[in-house]
């Protein structure tokens, strides 16, 4: 069987989840034409008829221009990178109170800021617990570090009061 005159498909140039290299198994494409799954055989995409005409990705040559390595650690990357993406989170949009009328702003507490004496009282007494948690993030265990995930700052941020 002839091959296709049209452009060979570069493994290195598709996803690497649109393709099968695994040992032990048919090796197989994910035709980038028309998108469903067939063999690899003789270094081509096996002739196919998704729609009852033969589809241009049929008999082109697949370049295997990477190692399987390269491919299952490409592959590996890309579930990885999958399992770190977060779900959509849909966050409802609060309501907006009503306007309070001029009257009643009048007779509102004074905020943090209007007392810099309590502010700075403020600081000082959460001092403790900030420094604990800062211990707590020193803190390194032991292992192997998790492939994914954000990061997590290490430097502690200081404020003067
Ligand atoms: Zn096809």
């Amino acid at each position: 069987m002839r091959s296709s005159n049209l452009a060979p498909y570069r493994i290195s140039q598709l996803l690497p989840q649109d393709i099968n290299l695994r040992d032990g198994e048919q090796q197989s494409i994910r035709c980038p034409e028309c998108h469903t799954w067939r063999r690899i055989r003789r270094g081509m995409v096996w002739p196919h008829h998704p729609d009852g005409e033969r589809c241009t990705g049929s008999s082109r040559r697949v370049i295997l221009d990477i190692t399987v390595e390269e491919w299952e650690q490409r592959l590996t990357e890309a579930i990885d990178a999958t399992a770190c993406r977060r779900p959509t989170k849909v966050t409802p949009k609060p309501k907006a109170l009503p306007t309070p009328a001029i009257v009643q702003m009048a007779h509102r507490r004074p905020t943090p800021r209007q007392i810099p004496g309590q502010r700075a009282a403020e600081w000082a007494a959460v001092l403790p617990a900030v420094q604990a948690a800062d211990d707590q993030r020193a803190f390194r265990p032991v292992g192997a570090t998790p492939a994914c995930g954000p990061e997590v700052p290490t430097e502690s941020l200081r404020i003067s009061v």
